[in-house]
């Protein structure tokens, strides 16, 4: 695989406002639940804008500006990813005075008596559009898919991410399935990692990224998303012994850390 550095926009980054997940971490905010921000080829993005993104966002030491953002993803309508969907809406669109920006996002999020996404807003984005299973979608140069419903309640679905030559993608919320490490092959791989254990609950643990990793053999491994049995065992500890045992940097994010993708290729 040709190094990151020869593929990469050097200003391209990936900025972790939270890294916390599931329903304990989020509730007493543990770690924080603001989403992830990507800067990939001159776009912006925010993917999952959960509880407190707009406030992690524009304290963020980053320089992270709403109004810069080209689009709003989200993967599902869960609370721990789009509790601040609404206010997103609004901030990129400065309070829906300037009509501007993509929306994408399942269509159980939009529409429906449990919609997360209140009807008023939709006028103020320029465009929305829905995810599928299978999807293609574009926002400027960056390129991004949707391959797979996740195992995971409701309409979930993970990204894959094309700037250039570089594919990054983000396995969200799911139970283990086979064919993921075919899947979401990237030379970044994210995963959402609430568990330290296996089990028959409908989220990835631990052991299931060793075991994704192993076969997908990504360039790095960055985990998030954090659940109680993954914060109380140090995440970066669990990231540095995954390291040792499979060969693979694997890195555990903290809230607020800028991942600056040419530079640590
Ligand atoms: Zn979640
Ligand atoms: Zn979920």
């Amino acid at each position: 695989m040709k190094k990151l550095k020869q593929v990469a926009n050097s200003t391209d980054f990936i900025c972790f406002l939270g890294t916390g997940g599931a329903r304990i971490v989020v509730a007493k905010q543990l770690r924080a639940t603001g989403g992830i921000w990507f800067s990939l080829d001159h776009t912006n993005f925010i993917v999952d804008p959960g509880p407190g993104s707009l406030v992690r966002m524009t304290s963020s030491k980053h320089g992270l500006d709403p109004t810069k953002l080209d689009a709003i993803l989200l993967s599902h309508k869960h609370l721990d990813h789009s509790g601040d969907i609404n206010i997103m809406i609004e901030a990129i669109t400065t309070g829906g005075t300037i009509h501007r920006g993509a929306l994408f996002c399942p269509q159980d999020a939009l529409v429906g008596d449990e919609r997360v996404i209140l009807p008023y807003l939709k006028n103020y984005i320029q465009e929305i559009t829905v995810l599928t299973e299978g999807g293609k979608y574009k926002i400027n140069n960056v390129v991004f898919s949707t391959p797979i419903q996740q195992h995971h309640p409701g309409q979930v679905y993970g990204f894959i991410f094309n700037a250039g030559k570089l594919k990054i993608s983000y396995v969200v919320d799911t139970k283990y399935f086979p064919e993921l490490e075919r899947i979401y092959k990237a030379d970044i791989m994210i995963f959402s990692v609430i568990r330290l254990l296996h089990s028959d609950l409908e989220h990835l643990s631990l052991e299931d990224v060793k075991t994704i990793i192993l076969k997908a053999k990504p360039k790095t491994a960055i985990l998030t998303h954090f659940g109680m049995t993954m914060l109380k065992a140090r995440p970066w500890q669990l990231a540095q012994e995954l390291t040792n045992a499979t060969g693979i940097k694997v890195i555990a994010a903290q809230d607020g850390m800028k991942y600056n993708i040419s530079e640590h290729a």
